[in-house]
């Protein structure tokens, strides 16, 4: 089957999907992005991630590609005509194609790329396993919250992690507090049983699987405290894990090296990681 990939108000073949050189998302990473889970194929919590993109663009001046109503006609297109039933939805906006040069052109018209490809379900044995960490230094920019394509320090950290046989890197600000992962934030369960994250300030993106977590953390009566926590903390904590659109809740048994609980997942963790399935399986807030 081809994969067909939106570019531009087109629907083209993958091979020849493209955008302009002088493109500002190629040459400045001046743009931003969402990754929406499909499920059944439905959009999963569309709507939050709809809400996230409009203030990205806004925080950046850059103008909405078009209405909402015709984002969600065309991402269910390229769902259904990728026969995507479980997978991974990826829309970009960038500021458009001009003659290089820093300050925003004038009268740039927003690319917009939108594609979507299946992928297997998760393998339960994973997070029954947890996954290892590694820690870095946080060398991102002051504003984590804009969910921008300017991604290098968070692919460094990602390889990092690679390179060192870890699934996630928690990147650590000047402070010693954790920010959040390359790609997912982060929690830990205090051994008091209250379950811990940053507050979503500048620091770091306030994920959507970030926001429904702590409601079905609040559904289930634990108590959610928003607050950083240092590196020291985390290792000792009860539990720890990662939510993100791909890692989903994925629990976290070794932080450098140093077991967290018994050095395998806990049952918060495990319980909110079935609450979100279910949620997610069940459609969340689907398109
Ligand atoms: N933090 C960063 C840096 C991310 O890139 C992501 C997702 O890609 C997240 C957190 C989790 O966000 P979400 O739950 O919306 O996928």
């Amino acid at each position: 089957m081809t994969r067909i990939v939106y570019v531009n108000g087109r629907y083209l073949p993958h091979r020849s999907a493209a955008v302009h050189v002088e493109d500002r998302g190629y040459q400045f990473a001046d743009g931003v992005y969402e990754v929406i889970a499909v499920e059944r194929g439905r959009l999963v919590d569309a709507g939050p991630h709809l809400t996230r993109l409009a203030r990205s663009l806004k925080e950046l001046s850059i103008a909405q590609p078009m209405s909402d109503a015709a984002l969600r006609h065309v991402m269910g297109e390229v769902v259904r005509r990728n026969r995507v039933r479980r997978g991974i939805l990826y829309l970009q906006v960038t500021r458009g194609v001009a003659p290089r040069s820093h300050a925003f052109p004038d009268g740039a018209t927003p690319s917009l790329v939108v594609m979507a490809r299946s992928i297997p379900p998760a393998d339960p044995a994973t997070a029954e396993r947890g996954c290892d960490v590694i820690t870095v230094p946080d060398i991102r920019w002051k504003r984590c919250d804009i969910k921008t394509v300017s991604l290098l320090p968070n692919v460094l950290a990602k390889q990092q992690a690679k390179d060192a046989g870890a699934f996630e890197a928690l990147q650590v600000d000047a402070e010693g507090f954790v920010t959040e992962g390359s790609a997912a934030n982060a929690w830990i369960i205090s051994q008091a049983g209250v379950l811990v994250t940053r507050p979503a300030d500048h620091a770091i993106l306030d994920g959507v699987t970030r926001r429904s977590v702590m409601a079905l953390a609040a559904e289930a009566g634990i108590e959610v405290e928003e607050r950083p926590f240092t590196v020291a903390e985390a290792k000792a904590a009860a539990e720890a894990f990662l939510t993100g659109t791909t890692a989903l809740v994925m629990p976290v048994v070794r932080i450098d090296g140093t077991p967290v609980g018994g050095g395998t997942p806990g049952p918060f963790s495990l319980r909110l990681l079935a609450d979100y399935t279910a949620r997610a399986a069940d459609g969340g807030g689907a398109l």
